[in-house]
């Protein structure tokens, strides 16, 4: 299944310049959404993991599934304030400023294996910023996971060393 078709590109949004994927005309098709949850599962059903951490918000639409179809655990990396217990965070660089995500503290336990999702690479700031907060917890990133990588700004380098699977790549 050709992926893309169901990507709809939106140019110079939220600003000039952007070319922005939007993934809501794929959640719209229930056998493409399928299918995106059934290409991960079979990436990583050998993969032996404990938690699936999803980013906010669009890491959610497909953790969930992801979560479900290979019988581990769902962890949310919510934006500051959003969890209502004890967490831990860690900030990240924004194009002006810096942004940052949190994790409940009793979400993850030292060793778990862990796989990090999300709609979309672009930089790596996002999903680099979590995968530190994670070895924090003493975790082990497995790898992370994206329906769409926007390759040409070589967000994976911010990955390392831990591997990254994208579906779909622009
Ligand atoms: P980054 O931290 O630069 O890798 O940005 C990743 C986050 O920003 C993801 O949560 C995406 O949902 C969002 N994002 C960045 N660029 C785009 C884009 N061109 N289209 C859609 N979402 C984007």
């Amino acid at each position: 299944m050709d992926l893309k078709q169901y990507i709809r590109e939106v140019p110079d949004f939220p600003k000039p310049g952007i070319s922005f994927k939007d993934i809501t005309t794929l959640l719209m098709d229930h056998a493409a959404f399928g299918h995106c949850t059934d290409m991960f599962a079979a990436e990583f059903r050998e993969k032996e993991l404990d938690k699936i951490v999803a980013i906010e918000s669009r890491g959610f639409l497909f953790g969930a599934p992801l979560a479900h179809a290979l019988d581990c655990g769902l962890v949310l990396a919510r934006k500051p304030g959003k969890l209502p217990a004890a967490t831990k965070s860690m900030s990240y660089e924004l194009e002006y400023g810096t942004d940052s995500l949190e994790i409940h503290e009793d979400a993850i336990d030292k060793g778990d294996r862990v796989l990090v999702i999300d709609d979309l690479l672009a930089t790596g700031g996002t999903a680099g910023a979590i995968g530190k907060l994670l070895e924090d917890f003493g975790a082990e990133v497995v790898s992370f996971a994206f329906v769409i990588e926007l390759e040409f700004l070589n967000g994976k380098e911010k990955l390392n060393p831990h591997p990254s699977f994208s579906l779909v790549k622009y």
